[in-house]
């Protein structure tokens, strides 16, 4: 039996002179605020009435209000109706909607889909399933390999890797001369990188450039990856929304199909369903064998279950209830025509206005671009005085949000861009 006399030798004396215990965190340094999100911030705060906010990758209507897809209300209708209960998905989620995520992307007479050999998952929308995919190379390939980042890129690409035990490099993509594909860098660059790298490729509607390969381009790329042996890993942020033709947009992914890589690809549908805060969104990792493929899925959901276990059902009923149902998939293939056809509108709007204004710059790549952004070619200055002079918010890169301008702010615009550049 213990002895009370014990206790001393066994515990600290607790003593008035015992250094008082500080915070646990008291040493942790304030971390950046998200570029993107800070911007969002001081527009709220701005009491000019003209103010725009051309920072947020979100699509606006012409009232720059955010717009829920006809086709997404009616599923919701639809749903509402039918007293579903809330029981967990599976780990890796509806098969339902996996299922026709990946053959969006893919299409139906894919050869990957007809003999099986896809492992698919429902994830955390487009970032989570970058980040499931990362961590699933990071883990069999015990992050020895390095992942290709276009320069530049979406600013979350790197940490997504980075936290998944990859190392992380660039390659040529934008030529700031031209503001179009550094063409011959691109090569390059991918010819030098070593034997088995991950290389990150937008599949459509580069963000943060809106500059994407031309089907040749895309053609050779795939080529020389062949030859280096190099992996791709697709990010397909904007199936869809890009041009408004999903089997367009869908083309440098086939491509890569159709010449035999196997491949990771992300998908999201938050722009293309107006669905982002439900966080709907697929990985799929495209395997030699059909059982190779159910031993990739094993393994998935072996990362995603200490992670967050299953995902939610919400968001992707709505899709599911949307493919499921001919007359709802036209009403979005409407939608995404609505959304896509009114962003180009703006691209033209805003070119015609710059020129008519005298502008002596081109202005030709705003057209020439695709997708929600476009990169002006705007310097760090220029922005800068956008943002203090005439309550426009853009990144210090120069990009705007396309889906940010509406019939009403345009001119405005056109007039501070004009302001900025000219002389
Ligand atoms: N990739 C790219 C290139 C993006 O632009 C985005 C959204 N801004 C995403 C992935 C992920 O978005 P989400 O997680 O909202 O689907």
């Amino acid at each position: 039996m213990l002895k009370t006399s014990n206790l001393v030798f066994l515990y600290p004396r607790i003593s008035l002179d015992y250094p008082r215990h500080k915070s646990w965190f008291a040493d942790v340094k304030m971390a950046p605020p998200d570029a993107i999100l800070g911007l969002t911030e001081a527009f709220l705060s701005d009491k000019n009435p003209k103010k725009v906010n051309l920072g947020v990758g979100a699509y606006r209507d012409d009232g720059n209000k955010p717009w829920v897809l006809p086709s997404v209300r009616e599923a919701e209708k639809r749903i509402a109706s039918k007293n579903m209960n809330h029981e967990y998905a599976p780990i890796n989620g509806l098969a339902e909607f996996y299922n026709k995520s990946v053959e969006l992307a893919l299409g139906k007479d894919s050869e990957i889909l007809k003999d099986k050999r896809n492992s698919t998952s429902q994830c955390l929308s487009g970032t989570g399933s970058l980040r499931i995919g990362a961590a699933f190379l990071g883990l069999f390939w015990k992050g020895e390999r390095l992942v290709h980042l276009p320069n530049p890129t979406w600013p979350n690409h790197r940490p997504i890797f980075m936290h998944s035990g990859l190392k992380v490099a660039t390659y040529n993509y934008y030529d700031p001369k031209t503001l179009g594909l550094n063409e011959q860098g691109l090569y390059e660059s991918l010819c030098k990188s070593p034997e088995k790298s991950i290389v990150l490729l937008h599949a459509c509607a580069h963000n943060p450039t809106g500059v994407d390969p031309k089907k040749e381009q895309w053609l050779e790329i795939s080529r020389i990856m062949k030859s280096r042996n190099l992996y791709p890993f697709f990010d397909m942020a904007y199936l869809g929304f890009a041009s408004g033709d999903i089997d367009k947009d869908a083309e440098a992914v086939r491509i890569f199909a159709s010449e035999g890589h196997e491949f990771c690809l992300a998908q999201s549908f938050a722009k293309n369903m107006g669905l982002y805060g439900e966080r709907v969104g697929t990985l799929t990792i495209v395997c030699s064998t059909k059982d190779e493929a159910e031993r990739v899925t094993s393994n998935v959901k072996t990362i995603i279950r200490p992670m967050y276990s299953s995902p939610p059902v919400y968001g992707a009923r709505i899709a599911t209830e949307i493919f499921g149902d001919n007359e709802l998939y036209c009403m979005w293939l409407e939608d995404l025509q609505t959304m896509a056809n009114r962003t180009i509108n703006m691209r033209n709007q805003l070119m015609e206005k710059l020129v008519a204004l005298g502008s002596k710059r081109s202005w030709e790549h705003i057209t020439n671009q695709i997708g929600m952004f476009c990169y002006t070619g705007l310097n760090p200055e220029q922005v800068e005085r956008l943002t203090k002079e005439f309550s426009i918010y853009l990144t210090k890169d120069g990009r705007i949000a396309v889906v940010g301008l509406s019939t009403k702010n345009v001119t405005y615009v056109a007039e501070s861009i004009h302001a900025v550049t000219k002389g």
